[in-house]
C-alpha cells in the first residue's frame, strides 16, 4: 500500500529528504509516508502561491465552477478509496469515512455553486452631499495567499471546506494537513489537479507543525491563516501571525440539555451517537448532558444500555461502531483524565478501560464542578451525565466554560427550545437532536475560545474575499 507521497509546490509532486511514516492507529501498520517539509519548503511554496494567486483572480468564474464540478465528480467516482483512505489513517469506522467522503464531494460542489454568488452592491454616493456627481458600486475582490491547516478529525472534509472556497473565491492555498493524517488531503490535492486546476494556485507542504507552522503564519506574504485546530495552537498563531486575516476554527466541551418533556428515546439514541461519533474526536461531539431529575435515571438506564451495544475496534469492518482513538499517547491521556476524575469522585457507568489506543465508550456520572473532564475539551469517547433542577440551571451550566461552538436540547416546548436558543452561548443549537449536526453550506463557528469567523461555504466566501469599492466622478 506505501507509494511514499509527495507533496505539491509549484505544480510538481516533490519529496523532502526526511519521510514520516502515516500509521494506521489500530496497531501502528505503516500505510505510508509522506515527506517531512522544511522552512525552505514552506518558502518554496508560498512564492508559488503568489503566482498562483495572480493566475486564479484572473480565471474566469465559470472556469473555476467547471474545475470545482469536475473534482466533486472524482471524489464521487472514487467515493469508496477516499473512505477507506480516511479511515486507514485514521479513528474513523468505514463506515464514518463513507459519510466524510460523501460530504467533500458536496462541500466541492456547494463551492462550485456559491462561486457565482460572489456578488456586491451599488453605493448611492450622492447620499453624502458633495457626492452628487459620482456613482460607483463594490465587487469582492480575492484576499490573495491563504495559509490553510488542518486537523487530523475530518482529514478531508475539512480540507474541503478550505480549498473549495478559496479556489472559488480566487485566491491561491499553501494547505499544512495534520501530520498523522496527511493522505486524505494529497488525495484531494490529486483530484483538484486532475481536473484541472492550474499550477500554482493550489500547494500543500506536509510536516509537523511545531517545525514548520512559524514559517507558514509570520510569511507577510501570505495574507489570512485560515486555521481549524485545538486552542492551544490557535492562540499561538495568532500571537504569532502579525497584521493578517485570521480564521479560527477551534475546539469545544459541548453541552447537551435533556427536558423531562422530551422523546426520551430519539434523546438517548442521538446523544449516544453524538458522543461517540469518531471515537468522540468531533469538535461538536457530545460531551456534557444535563438531565432534568425527574427522567435523570431513566435516561442514565438506556443512555448505558445503547452504550454497551457499542461494537468497537475493527474499523474496516462494516459493523464496527466505533474506532480507536488517533494514537495510544491520546487513548492514555483520557485515560488519566477518567481516572483523576474518579479519584474525586466520579462513577464509571460502562467502558473506562482501554487497550492500546482503544478506549471503550465511557459513560461518567457525579463528575466533580472543575474537573479537567468537567471544563475542558476530551476531545475522546467519553461523556458526562449531569441531572439538573430545571432548564434555568442546566443553561447555567452549560454555559459555564470557556467554549462555545454547538449545543443540543430535547424537549417539546417550544417556550424552553426559544429560551436555550436565546440564552445558550454557542454558534449553532440543534433543537431535538443532539450537538453533533451540520450540513455543509450553514454557517459554522463559534464564541469564546472555540474560535473567529464562520466556515460553511458561502461565509468563508466572505472571509476569504474583502470589498474593493470603484466610484467615478463624473
Ligand atoms: P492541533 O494539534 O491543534 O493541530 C491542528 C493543525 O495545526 C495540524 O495541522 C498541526 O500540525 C498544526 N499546528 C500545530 N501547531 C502549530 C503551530 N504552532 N503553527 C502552525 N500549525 C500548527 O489539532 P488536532 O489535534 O489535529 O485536532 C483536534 C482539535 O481540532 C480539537 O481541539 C478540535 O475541537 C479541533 N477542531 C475544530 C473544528 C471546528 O470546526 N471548530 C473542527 C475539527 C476539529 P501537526 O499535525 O504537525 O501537529
Amino acid at each position: 500500500m506505501v507509494h511514499d507521497m509527495k507533496m505539491l509546490i509549484g505544480g510538481k509532486w516533490v519529496g523532502s529528504g526526511d519521510t514520516i511514516d502515516v500509521k494506521d492507529p489500530l496497531d501502528n501498520t505503516v500505510i505510508d509516508t509522506v515527506p517531512s517539509g522544511t522552512a525552505k519548503d514552506i518558502d518554496a511554496a508560498i512564492t508559488a502561491a503568489v503566482e498562483g494567486y495572480k493566475v486564479n483572480r484572473a480565471l474566469p468564474v465559470h472556469e473555476r465552477i467547471s474545475i470545482l464540478r469536475k473534482t466533486a465528480d472524482i471524489i464521487e467516482a472514487n467515493l469508496e478509496d477516499f473512505a477507506r483512505t480516511i479511515a486507514m489513517e485514521g479513528s474513523k469506522t468505514i463506515r464514518e469515512a463513507r459519510k466524510e467522503a460523501a460530504r467533500a464531494a458536496q462541500t466541492i460542489m456547494i463551492s462550485a455553486e456559491e462561486a457565482r454568488r460572489v456578488v456586491g452592491e451599488t453605493i448611492p454616493f450622492s447620499s453624502s452631499p458633495g457626492s452628487e456627481n459620482r456613482q460607483g458600486y463594490y465587487f469582492r475582490f480575492p484576499i490573495g495567499v491563504i495559509a490553510a491547516i488542518t486537523p487530523f478529525n475530518d482529514p478531508l472534509n475539512l480540507v474541503a471546506h478550505k480549498l473549495g472556497p478559496a479556489i472559488a473565491g480566487g485566491n491561491s492555498v499553501v494547505l499544512k494537513p495534520a501530520t498523522v493524517t496527511p493522505l486524505s488531503a494529497l488525495k484531494l490535492c490529486e483530484a483538484m489537479m486532475e481536473a484541472g486546476l492550474p499550477a500554482n494556485i493550489l500547494n500543500c507542504v506536509t510536516g509537523y507543525g511545531a517545525k514548520i507552522g512559524d514559517a507558514l503564519v509570520t510569511d507577510p506574504r501570505v495574507r489570512m491563516v485560515s486555521f481549524t485546530g485545538g486552542v492551544e495552537a490557535g492562540q499561538e498563531i495568532v500571537r504569532k501571525a502579525g497584521l493578517k486575516k485570521i480564521g479560527m476554527e477551534l475546539g469545544s466541551n459541548t453541552p447537551v440539555i435533556v427536558c423531562a418533556d422530551c422523546d426520551l428515546d430519539q434523546a438517548v439514541e442521538n446523544s449516544v451517537s453524538g458522543a461517540f461519533w469518531a471515537a468522540g474526536q468531533n469538535c461538536i461531539g457530545v460531551q456534557r448532558i444535563y438531565i432534568e431529575k425527574e427522567i435523570y435515571k431513566k435516561f442514565e438506564t438506556l443512555f448505558v444500555s445503547r452504550t454497551r451495544q457499542y461494537k468497537v475496534g475493527p474499523k474496516m469492518e462494516e459493523d464496527c461502531d466505533m474506532g480507536p482513538m488517533i494514537n495510544e499517547g491520546e487513548a492514555k491521556r483520557i485515560e488519566k483524565w477518567v481516572n483523576d476524575a474518579v479519584a474525586k469522585g466520579a462513577r464509571v457507568l460502562v467502558g473506562g478501560t482501554r487497550n492500546g489506543s482503544i478506549y471503550d465508550p465511557t459513560v461518567l456520572a457525579d463528575v466533580p464542578a472543575g474537573s479537567t473532564i468537567d471544563k475542558q475539551e476530551a476531545f475522546a469517547p467519553t461523556v458526562n451525565l449531569y441531572p439538573v433542577e430545571n432548564l434555568d440551571e442546566a443553561i447555567a451550566k452549560a454555559n459555564d466554560v470557556d467554549f462555545g461552538l454547538h449545543a443540543g436540547i430535547f424537549t417539546s416546548s417550544i417556550d424552553k427550545a426559544f429560551k436555550a436558543i436565546n440564552e445558550v452561548e454557542v454558534g449553532g443549537i440543534v433543537i431535538n437532536d443532539s450537538s453533533d449536526y451540520r450540513i455543509d453550506m450553514m454557517p459554522f463557528g463559534g464564541v469564546k475560545n472555540s474560535g473567529l469567523g464562520r466556515e460553511g461555504i458561502k461565509f468563508a466566501l466572505q472571509e476569504m474575499t474583502e470589498p474593493r469599492v470603484v466610484c467615478f466622478n463624473l
